[in-house]
């Protein structure tokens, strides 16, 4: 007892000392790009030492089989916008400068080595040309397509690469390895829909490719496009102290995206052929793992295996930083242990949808094998742990992946952490509560920051004892301490400035690309506010057509101002009617809630019946027309209650792109 009453006391004196002293010294800070400290230098220098830097093999893979590329450096649209460069990277040569990890220096180097590649006599990729590669088989009439990019005009140029160099061969069939945009989106720039459509060129995709490609970024895509902007960092500056790469591919183009509905669907999980331009392909469907939607598949005449983006160079994400439903590294990790299975001992070259290809039956499985590893070490070691009763921040801190698997560069975190990826197992069966009831109800940011700081002393003791910590290289600690402060008082600009400083350094040694990013995009909105410049609309016109009615109706239901007393008190029914798709659906607001059912249409208290058609819908979302310029034209017919229809409309919510992330 004794004992503890002296503690308490010293507690208090410490707290005068610091207050006392607080009152006269000030810290210094600035805006400025810093260089690498002492600290950052070390952690970098270390893992130069663990990992086998002196292995050649991914260059003289990645380099295999070069035959040419553009000399321009980069793709243009047709308004003479660049959409992607290559070039913009080119200072990524030599050793890694002291501001870059030298693994993430090293992917970084890979992924850039761009251009139109011979993997075997019947395969070629075209690479860096944008995030993800384009695969072309020859086929006995022409080329098969596998993932056409993410922009018609990333796709095009690659197209028009490979008929330049190896001479002109139609495309004869498409193949989506699964639901992500860099594996679809530039479809229109190798096809013409009408030939989809009449089934001279089929288009193969596994079951559920369509949905989910339209669905996965509707519901929440506001706020995974401007986490997207910290994540693949395209507001950063592209040089050593910037973006260097996603880890996963250089970066995304920005041309136009679209999709085609596929003809043929692959859905068994255990094995389907299809013969293809003359090629026997044996597909497994993947879902629910690397994507919702996702295939592999083995040309069995070739020998040659499709890793699609289930195998990659890098640790993948079980989680994405953007934001996405966790992913489960148990199927993951079977899936590819099927593959093995099926192909392993045959297969002579193994090539995916990002990275470059493996060749040799010994490497491959070597190489399928690590990552097979991967997934279900990292799935099985996080749920023993946490069944031990340890909760996820505790797991990622103990869990180290064996040698054998983490010294192979094919299993770093590049893209995906295992820091990051333990939390997402954990999630995967326990949701966000790690159990401890102070996690049940804790303050919110800026009241729990008020009160740190005022606990801790006030601002200058604070920013005192964190400069003392980060003079000590403790950027983490640093970083969760001026948080508090920022939230507190996001004008106090010594705190941006030195929570700025912390994370460019936490970027500076970060192995991904993907927090590498993510720290330096904070540390740049700390240093000079957020930049609101011209925002991508996620949703392309392709996308908005392929959204079902119910998904569109979700959409709405949705961005209802629910929590609006006007809104809540709203009690209607509205019949929607759409002649052109020949559809209808039913529209229930009340409780400040809206519930739509499709398919039909009430007889009795209605409050209006609308009718429009799709095309129109459509335009409403694309940003072409409003739906009060629609009433007025005519375009929209509204029966009934028109005051109530317009007054519904006014409580539809629309989103900032640019909100904040690193201050309230
Ligand atoms: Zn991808």
């Amino acid at each position: 007892m004794k004992r503890k009453l002296v503690a308490i006391g010293m507690a208090g004196l410490l707290l005068t000392t610091i207050s006392c002293s607080s009152q006269n010294k000030k810290i210094s800070t600035n805006t400025n790009q810093k260089e690498a400290t002492t600290f950052t230098k070390e952690a970098n220098d270390k893992l130069l030492s663990y990992l086998p830097f002196d292995d050649d093999t991914d260059f003289k893979n990645a380099k295999r089989g070069f035959i040419a590329t553009l000399d321009e450096g980069e793709i243009k649209d047709e308004e003479g916008n660049v959409v992607y460069s290559m070039k913009q990277f080119d200072y990524i040569k030599g050793d890694a400068p002291s501001t870059t990890n030298p693994s993430l220096w090293r992917q970084s180097k890979l992924n850039s080595l761009n251009g139109l590649f011979k993997v075997t006599d019947d395969i070629y990729q075209v690479r860096d040309f944008d995030l993800s590669n384009i695969s072309f088989i020859k086929g006995k009439k022409g080329w098969i397509v596998i993932d056409p990019l993410v922009s018609a005009e990333t796709a095009k140029a690659a197209l028009a690469l490979l008929n330049k160099e190896l001479g002109f061969r139609p495309v004869t069939a498409i193949i989506f390895t699964h639901s992500h945009i860099d594996h679809f989106g530039g479809v229109r720039g190798i096809i013409d829909v009408a030939d989809v459509k009449s089934g001279k060129v089929k288009l193969y995709a596994p079951k559920g490719l369509f949905t989910d490609a339209v669905s996965e970024n509707i519901m929440a895509g506001n706020t995974m496009g401007r986490r997207s902007t910290y994540m693949y960092g395209n507001l950063l500056p592209k040089d050593e102290k910037g973006m260097i790469g996603s880890g996963l591919g250089q970066t995304l183009s920005t041309g136009k995206a679209g999709i085609i509905e596929p003809t043929v669907t692959i859905s068994s999980l255990t094995g389907e052929s299809k013969v293809i331009d003359g090629l026997n392909v044996e597909f497994i469907y993947t879902p629910g793992a690397e994507a919702p939607s996702e295939m592999m598949f083995y040309f069995s005449d070739l020998k040659a295996f499709c890793q699609a983006e289930i195998i990659t160079h890098n640790f993948h994400n079980l989680y994405t930083l953007r934001g996405a439903k966790v992913r489960d590294g148990q199927k993951w990790s079977s899936y590819i242990d099927l593959a093995l299975v099926k192909w392993g001992n045959d297969m002579d070259v193994s090539f995916g949808s990002h990275h470059w290809p493996t060749w040799e039956n010994q490497s491959i499985t070597k190489f399928l094998t690590k990552s097979r590893d991967l997934y279900r070490f990292t799935h099985d070691q996080t749920l023993r742990l946490a069944n031990h009763g340890y909760t996820p921040k505790e797991i990622s801190e103990m869990l180290v992946l064996p040698e054998s698997i983490d010294k192979s560069f094919a299993n770093r975190g590049y893209y995906g952490t295992m820091s990051h990826n333990i939390k997402a197992e954990y999630e995967l069966y326990f949701g966000w509560f790690d159990g401890n009831p102070v996690n049940l109800h804790p303050l919110p940011p800026v009241a729990a920051g008020k009160k740190y700081i005022e606990f801790m002393g006030g601002a200058n003791a604070v920013l005192l004892n964190a400069k003392k910590s980060y003079d000590q290289g403790e950027y983490r600690w640093v970083a969760e301490v001026l948080n508090h402060l920022v939230f507190t008082d996001p004008k106090n600009q010594d705190a941006r400035n030195l929570l700025a400083d912390s994370y460019e350094q936490l970027a500076y040694q970060a192995e991904s690309g993907a927090w590498r990013n993510y720290y330096l995009t904070g540390s740049k909105e700390l240093r000079s506010g957020v930049k609101v410049l011209p925002s991508t609309n996620m949703a392309g016109p392709d996308m908005i057509r392929g959204m079902s009615l119910d998904l569109f109706l979700n959409y709405i239901a949705m961005r209802f101002i629910g929590t609006d007393l006007e809104a809540q008190q709203m009690h209607y029914n509205f019949n929607i009617v759409l002649p052109d798709v020949k559809e209808k659906a039913i529209i229930i607001v009340e409780n400040g809630v809206v519930t739509p059912r499709i398919g039909s249409n009430f007889s009795k208290d209605v409050t209006a019946t609308i009718t429009l058609n799709r095309s129109d819908l459509d335009k409403t979302s694309l940003g072409e027309a409003t739906f009060d310029e629609l009433i007025k034209s005519g375009a929209i017919k509204v029966d009934g209650d028109k005051k109530a229809f317009n007054k519904f409309l006014t409580k539809i919510d629309t989103f900032d792109f640019w909100f904040n992330i690193v201050e309230p």
